[in-house]
């Protein structure tokens, strides 16, 4: 399209400014006359709420928190060829379920299976929404309308709400507890499984992500558990599939899981995996089946852009060492000394701030104990202090958020590119904090 179509094709100012002044006059007369609202009328800039209402809402964030894996700001970023695959699919039509090759109806997990076959070792596998809707798919499959053993120490709450009892109901599936808060025991499991008999479903197995249990604790590990003969269901979360990352050592490793034998495996595309939001099954053929055919299979079905973005991140751990560094979340994870400090000397010059020691975390409720120590730049907030300070940085575009401690602005590089970086540094300048 030339510039001059593009140019005719802008709204005309009267028809823009009437659409939005009706909506906001429209929401303000409710406002008055639902009595919810006290506000005199003269303190309310309609004018302000009018400009608001033509910014996108879905706005991009300059994440300067330090924490990597940041739920409330759309947990990992994508690598830039999970960005292309995204961009490529959602410009046109795909082949999201038709076999190129034969010209029938194909499947959507066709796209990922193979890959995740290659990474994890598994017999099957496929993508739904995300890591909630895997587990629920996968209790409800394998112990829909039977019973699911699950130990006292793993009856979990993830955040969110998701709670594995109420999951378990959702699913259609009755609890039988196991074991007590701190102590589990491979008896225990096996006394539930002999007194419930053909009634036991599975096992559910979910990894305690967000919090960790010290001292007089025993729980029974995966290979014990898939040698009681009751199919196992291991929710480990945030999905790592690489064993040589050392630092994700206190995390479960998928692989390990498939490898004895867990009927399914769940986890999570956009924690440590660094995709997209989805939720990964692998498993058994049988297993994986049972879940393809499931009437909330389809509920719970993963959307080609996320698909896209999932194969193309899958593709990178071919060779670990390149995942390590393509996928932002892992090369944030393993930043070096030398460059967080550049990045933070350049943060701090440009910005009159202070370089302070501090510590990342990777959040997204993994590996809650683990410090990532690196520097961060403390930013004085004047007088009007750092609440004020954070609220005007929150509400630019790009918005940046960083974090408040001791009465100070800490912005955090290691969840900053370069580029970012700067543009913080001018987000900063451009507060007046006299
Ligand atoms: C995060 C997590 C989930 C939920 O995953 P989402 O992708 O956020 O839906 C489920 N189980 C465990 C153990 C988790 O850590």
């Amino acid at each position: 399209m030339s510039n001059r179509d593009r140019l005719r094709d802008l709204p005309s100012v009267d028809r823009l400014a009437t659409a939005v002044a009706r909506a906001e006059l429209e929401a303000r007369r409710e406002e008055i006359l639902g009595g919810g609202d006290p506000t005199d009328g003269a303190a309310v800039d309609l004018v302000a709420r009018a400009r608001a209402r033509l910014r996108p809402h879905l706005r991009r964030v300059l994440n300067a928190t330090g924490v990597v894996v940041h739920t409330n700001l759309g947990r990992a970023p994508l690598a830039v060829e999970a960005q292309a695959a995204v961009a490529a699919i959602a410009a046109g039509y795909c082949n999201l379920e038709l076999d190129l090759s034969s010209g029938e109806r194909g499947s959507r997990h066709d796209h990922v299976e193979a890959l995740l076959l290659e990474l994890t070792g598994a017999q099957a596998a496929m993508a739904v929404n995300n890591c909630a809707a895997a587990v629920l798919l996968a209790c409800a499959a394998l112990a829909g309308g039977r019973d699911t053993v699950v130990s006292r120490g793993q009856l979990i709450e993830i955040g969110g709400g998701f709670r594995i009892p109420e999951v378990l109901q959702a699913a259609g599936t009755r609890l039988v507890e196991v074991g007590t808060t701190n102590r589990t025991r491979r008896a225990d499991y096996a006394s539930a499984l002999a007194a419930g008999g053909e009634r036991i479903g599975a096992i559910l197995r979910a990894h305690p992500s967000n919090f960790r249990t010290v001292g007089f604790v025993e729980e029974v590990e995966i290979e014990e558990l898939c040698d009681l003969g009751a199919s196992v269901i291991d929710d480990v979360g945030s999905g790592v599939l690489g064993d040589d990352l050392d630092l994700l050592a206190g995390e479960p490793p998928v692989r390990r899981s498939v490898r004895a034998g867990a009927a399914l495996t769940t986890f999570s595309g956009d924690k440590l995996l660094g995709g997209p939001q989805a939720g990964l099954l692998v498993g058994t053929r049988e297993a994986v089946g049972a879940c393809r055919r499931h009437p909330l299979a389809r509920a719970v079905r993963i959307d080609k852009l996320s698909l896209a973005a999932l194969e193309a991140t899958l593709a990178l751990y071919r060779d670990p060492a390149a995942a390590r560094r393509a996928l932002p979340a892992l090369a944030m994870l393993h930043a070096g000394d030398a460059t967080l400090s550049r990045r933070a000397n350049e943060l701090a010059d440009a910005t009159g701030g202070t370089v302070v020691a501090s510590t990342a975390r990777v959040g997204g409720g993994a590996l809650p104990l683990l410090e990532l120590p690196g520097p961060a730049v403390a930013i004085d907030p004047g007088p009007a202090g750092a609440d004020a300070l954070a609220a005007h940085l929150r509400a630019g575009d790009p918005a940046v958020v960083g974090r408040i401690h001791d009465g100070r602005l800490l912005l955090d590089p290691r969840t900053l590119t370069d580029d970012d970086a700067r543009d913080v540094a001018r987000a900063v300048c451009a507060v007046p904090r006299t």
